[in-house]
Formats: structure tokens, C-alpha cells, sequence
């Protein structure tokens, strides 16, 4: 690990180092999708996502981009459920929704209460619904919600890593105990939760990363996540680009993220997934990268190990970095 990390890294400084927002319209979705997710209970099913177009998050993560689809003030009453409107009526019909808010659900800033009854009958037709939430938003709030809506609720929280000195750099604001109440709280009330895991976050070295997210994995199945996600960490924020030229972070290379999920799906504790989107940052092989991300969907999808590939592309850092597994 860097030594550079005693650098001040605080809200103020990760601020400062922002471009611009996005123009985003507070009565529309900024984004929504339809991917394949394969189910709890196994079947192969389509997930629609719609990215909510809401207020910025307050706890400005390092490595947060979120931002840059957000409004500065909350947005007003019925906003949120308009534009759930709004994109359901674009959208196929689907059994499964995540709602996703560039923040906390249950953030009353983000999204008053007075807004649940109108988005308990929106959404009264899926089975089940995917909302995120900061681990210490998570309260009675979450019971109320889902005691007014008709599908089955999973929080996804954001574990990020369970490094004991990378974790408080982010700025998550959160320890380790807070994120393991969250899912308790969760789980004792019948709500199941997903854990966003970060592959490689700054000062790590690519071994360090796949090491600490393999962990941060082992952590959140043992305290009782029923699914977790990888997000191989990106550049792109400001904040991230700045620790790129200090020499603070390298993004992490595919090759890392295929490791981590086949350990995941080895452990067999839960499903588990690598975010698929952009993965052409993490690569610059031309000849492998089709192959990889295709590999890496058949085993979210699958949950089984799929055929290694080798490629030229296999760097003697990666065959390092695996040494260590
Ligand atoms: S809590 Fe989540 S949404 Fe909020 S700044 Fe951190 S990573 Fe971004
Ligand atoms: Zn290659």
C-alpha cells in the first residue's frame, strides 16, 4: 500500500477536484436499462434498472461519480414517483425493477415519504424490487416501505472494502459495525440485502485489490448479504484522475475482476456478480476483451466457472497478482 495515503482526503477536497454536473431533468429518469440477472432461485430472468434523477448524495465518497446526474436541490414532492411513471411506461414488462438513486432511498431529502403510497402502486406488479441505501440509513423507515409495497424489497448497501485503513479514506463515513447492524436490522425483519464490493480501490496494488475485495466478499456472506456485486473501481470523478497522476490508482484490469467472481462463485455462499458496464476500461486488448466480458456474464449469469482464456495480453503484473490467491 502507498505511503501517500496520509494525504488529507476529506469532502471538501474531493469537491474541489469535480468537473461539471450533467443537465438532468427532475421529472425524468437520467437513465434506464433491461439486463438479464439470474434470480435467487436460480432462473435467468430480465431486470429493468431505472436511474432516478434526485438530489445529490451528502456523503461524497472518494470514488464516487454518482454525482454527476444530480439535481443540487431536492427534488419536488411526486418527482420521484413521476418519473418511475414515466419510465415504466417505456419499459418492457419485467418481473424485477432496481430503483436506484444516485444516493439513499431512504433519505427523506432524496425521497419523502408522502411519495411511497404513489410508488407502492407503481410498482405493484414486479415481483420483487432492488433499492440502495447508505448502511446508516437504514432503519424503520425501510419497514414502513416495505409493509406498503407488494413485491419483495432487497437493499443493495455499499460495503465498498473491508481494508481497515482504505475504508475510512473514502469518506464512506461508515464502519464496519455500521454495515453489519444495516444487514442485521435487514435480515431480522425479513429483508435481504446486496453488498456493492469495490475492486481495487486507491493506494492497492492490482495483488492488494483482488486480495481485499476477496475479503470484503468473505466478510459480507459471513455477516448474512445474500448477494453481492463487484464494481472494479474507475477514474472519471475528478478526485480519481488526481490520484491517477499522484500514482495513487491504477484502475484494475479485467483479468482481476474474473478472479474475484470465480472466487465468489467458488465460495458458494450467495449469488454473486461483476458489474459489466464500461469493463473496455479495464483492458487495452483489443483481441481478448470480447471474450472476457462475455465470460464474465456467463458467470453472473451462471454462476458457474466458465472456460479460462489466455491471451498475449497476460501481463506478468496480472501472473504476480495471482500468485497470491
Ligand atoms: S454513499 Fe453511495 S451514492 Fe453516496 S457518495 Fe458514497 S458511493 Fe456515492
Ligand atoms: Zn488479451
Amino acid at each position: 500500500m502507498s505511503k501517500n495515503h496520509q494525504e488529507i482526503i476529506n469532502k471538501k477536497w474531493i469537491i474541489s477536484n469535480r468537473g461539471k454536473k450533467n443537465h438532468v431533468d427532475p421529472q425524468k429518469p437520467y437513465a434506464w436499462i433491461v439486463e438479464k440477472e439470474r434470480t435467487v432461485s436460480g432462473e435467468i430472468e430480465d431486470t429493468a434498472s431505472i436511474f432516478l434523477t434526485n438530489s445529490e448524495c451528502p456523503f461524497h465518497c472518494l470514488m464516487c461519480d454518482l454525482w454527476k446526474n444530480t439535481t443540487d436541490d431536492p427534488v419536488p414532492l411526486g418527482a420521484i414517483p413521476n418519473q418511475i411513471e414515466w419510465a415504466l411506461k417505456r419499459l418492457p414488462d419485467v418481473k424485477h425493477l432496481k430503483l436506484y438513486n444516485s444516493g439513499n432511498f431512504f433519505d427523506n431529502s432524496a425521497i419523502p415519504e408522502e411519495d411511497y403510497d404513489r410508488i407502492a402502486s407503481l410498482i405493484s406488479n414486479f415481483e420483487t424490487v432492488i433499492v440502495e441505501s447508505h448502511p446508516k440509513l437504514i432503519n424503520e423507515k425501510c419497514l414502513r416501505f416495505r409493509d406498503m409495497i407488494k413485491p419483495e424489497l432487497q437493499v443493495a448497501l455499499g460495503l465498498e472494502t473491508v481494508h481497515p485503513e482504505i475504508l475510512p479514506i473514502l469518506n464512506k463515513q461508515m464502519t464496519l459495525e455500521d454495515f453489519k447492524n444495516a444487514v442485521s436490522f435487514l435480515t431480522k425483519n425479513g429483508i435481504s440485502s446486496r453488498a456493492f464490493i469495490l475492486l481495487k480501490p486507491p493506494f492497492l496494488s492490482e495483488s492488494e485489490g483482488i486480495y481485499w475485495a476477496k475479503r470484503s466478499i468473505d466478510f459480507a456472506f459471513e455477516i448474512g448479504v445474500e448477494c453481492c456485486t463487484i464494481i472494479p473501481v474507475r477514474a472519471g470523478n475528478g478526485a480519481m484522475d488526481l490520484l491517477i497522476k499522484k500514482g495513487d490508482f491504477s484502475v484494475p484490469i479485467i483479468q482481476s475482476l474474473e478472479v474475484v467472481l470465480e472466487y465468489g462463485i467458488r465460495l458458494n455462499k450467495g449469488r454473486i456478480f461483476a458489474d459489466i458496464w464500461d469493463l473496455a476500461l479495464f483492458s487495452s486488448c483489443d483481441t481478448c476483451i470480447e471474450e472476457r466480458t462475455n465470460r464474465l456474464i456467463n458467470m453472473n449469469l451462471n454462476q458457474k466457472k466458465a472456460p479460462f482464456i489466455t491471451c498475449i495480453c497476460d501481463s506478468t503484473k496480472y501472473k504476480n497478482s495471482n500468485s497470491i490467491l
